[in-house]
């Protein structure tokens, strides 16, 4: 999946690096069975498919990736990734060209295109990660932890810890939205007076918009992940600014509406390419 829109002067693409099938009930513990069956639009086989999204905004200051996807890994029926290399090359984006990473946090499927074959994937670019989600993950003494360090290795030079909201460049800013992960930011896009939210692991799926109370399996603070994810979706009802949210099913861009009393999703039309 590749698609690009407008945001005031930038250009948003949605880059989809992968995918993977989950049962709904083991990826949202929290959920209703009765809601997903009055849903079906959402499953395949009874299976919910999770996007790999990361985006590439480009800016009249510099061009940034929000995540880089999950990165090459082996594919099976039920999961794919590495495609976001093929999706920048299809655009003619050298990897040289973008200026900022910013990572929502530092999950699997949001830094695993960072490094590819042992090496920078994106040499040229300030890697911005929150400093609670690096406190949280160097600090970590399990295997996933080890797994974060050795992965990100190849890049320490380019990690730029960060506190608050912070701007990534002129009109594009993080937001702390804690609770997923300890450091975890969305990112904020203004420009022209249009705005959008790439919203990060926020929010996973578009029933959560009427169920913000739905964790995921990987909130690690699910009161706070809950809490973070009511705000999100007050401050996003009705305000018109853009959602861009990367685990949605695509293209994961849209309003946040009331409609018969029922708050939800509302995809915009984007371009595919
Ligand atoms: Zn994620």
């Amino acid at each position: 999946m590749l698609w690009k829109t407008d945001v005031g002067r930038f250009t948003v693409y949605g880059i989809e690096d992968g995918w993977m099938l989950r049962d709904p009930l083991d990826f949202m513990p929290d959920s209703d069975p009765a809601v997903w069956s009055r849903h079906p639009e959402f499953l395949t086989d009874g299976k919910l498919r999770v996007s790999f999204g990361c985006f590439l905004i480009v800016s009249p200051d510099g061009l940034a990736m929000i995540d880089t996807g999950a990165g090459p890994a082996p594919t099976s029926a039920e999961f794919a990734a590495g495609q976001m290399p093929a999706a920048l090359q299809a655009l003619g984006v050298a990897r040289d060209d973008v200026d900022v990473v910013v990572h929502t946090h530092l999950h699997f499927d949001h830094i695993g295109g960072d490094v590819l074959a042992g090496e920078a994937f994106f040499p040229s670019a300030r890697v911005m990660v929150h400093q609670a989600e690096l406190d949280y993950w160097f600090g970590l003494d399990t295997d996933a932890g080890v797994r974060v360090r050795d992965h990100l290795g190849p890049i320490g030079a380019q990690i730029e810890g960060f506190d608050g909201d912070t701007q990534v460049l002129p009109g594009i800013s993080t937001t702390e939205t804690f609770g997923h992960t300890p450091g975890h930011v969305s990112v904020g896009l203004i420009s022209e007076g249009r705005r959008a939210v790439v919203s990060g692991d926020a929010t996973h799926h578009p029933l959560q918009a009427s169920h913000p109370d739905w964790n995921i399996f990987a909130d690690l603070d699910k009161r706070q992940a809950t809490a973070t994810r009511r705000r999100l979706f007050d401050e996003l009802t009705g305000s018109g600014t853009y959602l861009a949210a990367g685990h949605y099913p695509r293209p994961g861009f849209g309003t946040v509406e009331v409609h018969d009393s029922v708050r939800m999703f509302v995809p915009a039309p984007v371009t595919d390419l």
